[in-house]
């Protein structure tokens, strides 16, 4: 078959990687002539989020399917009208764009999500503090997001379309990955723990299985049957949540695609992430989502104050340790926070899971 991937990123990089096992064409596009897939796959360099763009790579296609969110949703449609496969759906897509339609997407769904109200501009604001401002497009990792606690702080609110949603007394952050095929198989991944880096925003640990009580695990289940029913159409999806401090569990938002906070099925799981959206694209049995043991994840990420070309300090150390697994994305050049790489980890217990985590985050350092 012949599969394209708009995007051209680590997460297809892996599924490629994952995938080459079976017998498929590959085709990824990318506006970064450099992308990781861009030795792995029939690459085409150009702009995912246009029209002609991504029509003309999706063309000839038996399968099209995304690696990143912001893409040209309108040519997906198109491509869609030509009978050609798109897996997630251009509606589930287009609903996950835009902050504003992904709340009412959950509202209209009964599936818990903070309170929250929708500004055209920072004069409609009237919101109770403390809240978060999520801008209603182009936010990603943690950018276009940010808490507003005081009168004062309003000030700062941003003057466009957003979401203002109630600050959430966050216990955990948890994530649950959900495979939906189109024969209407579905399963899940076990739920995963992120552990995030306040500085850099950005996931730092995952922790699988996630410590938490059957009474969360019966929320989380609920919340996927529902999400299920509501998507009503094949995909990989990552429902990111949070445990309040209550013990309530509430949606913060879904990624219609592989995720980073799946990254440890690659060796934690009788199957990854990966093998499991091939195995959705291609409309086969799902694969096995069972968990061997306790696994994690450390995100190589750039240190600040160093760009240029990666140099990757400790991997040595790091690859003498046992069931511990280094896996780089082909990226040259490093920037802060840019993501680089990971490290899966596998353990007997969370909390050798843990100690061994903290134990190669002390060990390795991307600069350059
Ligand atoms: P992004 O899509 O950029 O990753 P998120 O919506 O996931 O943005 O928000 C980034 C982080 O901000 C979350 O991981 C969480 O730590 C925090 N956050 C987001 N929404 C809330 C909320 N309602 N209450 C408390 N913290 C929040």
């Amino acid at each position: 078959m012949k599969i394209g991937i708009l995007g051209g990123g680590q997460l297809g990089r892996m599924l490629i990687q994952e995938a080459l096992k079976y017998d498929d064409e590959w085709f990824t596009l990318d506006p970064a002539a450099d992308a990781p897939c861009h030795t792995i796959s029939n690459f085409t360099h150009g702009n995912f989020d246009d029209f002609d763009t991504v029509f003309n790579f999706g063309k000839g296609k038996d399968v099209v399917s995304i690696e990143i969110e912001h893409v040209n949703v309108d040519a997906l449609f198109e491509l869609r009208e030509c009978g050609i496969k798109v897996i997630p759906s251009p509606e589930i897509i287009q609903i996950i764009q835009q902050k504003i339609l992904q709340k009412e997407f959950y509202k209209k769904h009964g599936i818990p999500s903070p309170e929250f109200q929708i500004i055209k501009n920072k004069s409609e604001a009237d919101f109770p503090l403390p809240f978060v401002q999520k801008m209603n497009a182009g936010g990603y990792d943690g950018k276009g997001v940010q808490v507003i606690r005081t009168r004062e702080d309003l000030e700062s609110l941003w003057n466009v379309p957003s979401v203002l949603e109630s600050l959430v007394d966050i216990e955990k952050e948890l994530s649950i990955i959900v495979a939906i095929s189109e024969s209407g198989e579905t399963k899940t991944f076990p739920v995963t723990e992120m552990i995030a880096d306040p500085k850099l925003n950005l996931l730092d640990f995952n922790i699988c299985p996630a410590h938490i009580s059957a009474a969360v695990e019966t929320q989380i289940q609920e919340i996927v049957n529902k999400f299920i029913a509501a998507a009503n159409a094949p995909g990989l999806f990552a429902i990111e949540l949070f445990l309040d401090k209550s013990g309530k569990v509430w949606v913060n938002e879904t990624a219609p695609r592989l995720h980073n906070s799946g990254h440890q099925t690659q060796e934690g799981n009788a199957n990854s992430q990966f093998e499991q959206l091939y195995r959705v694209l291609k409309n086969l049995p799902l694969a096995d989502t069972a968990a061997c043991g306790f696994s994690g994840m450390l995100n190589l990420v750039g240190e600040e104050n160093f760009s240029g070309k990666v140099k990757y300090e400790g991997l040595d150390e790091v690859l003498k340790l046992p069931k511990t697994y280094v896996h780089l994305y082909g990226k040259t050049e490093t920037k802060p926070g840019r993501k680089m790489g990971h490290i899966n980890v596998l353990a007997d217990s969370r909390h050798e899971l843990l100690d061994q985590l903290i134990h190669i985050k002390s060990l390795v350092k991307v600069t350059a």
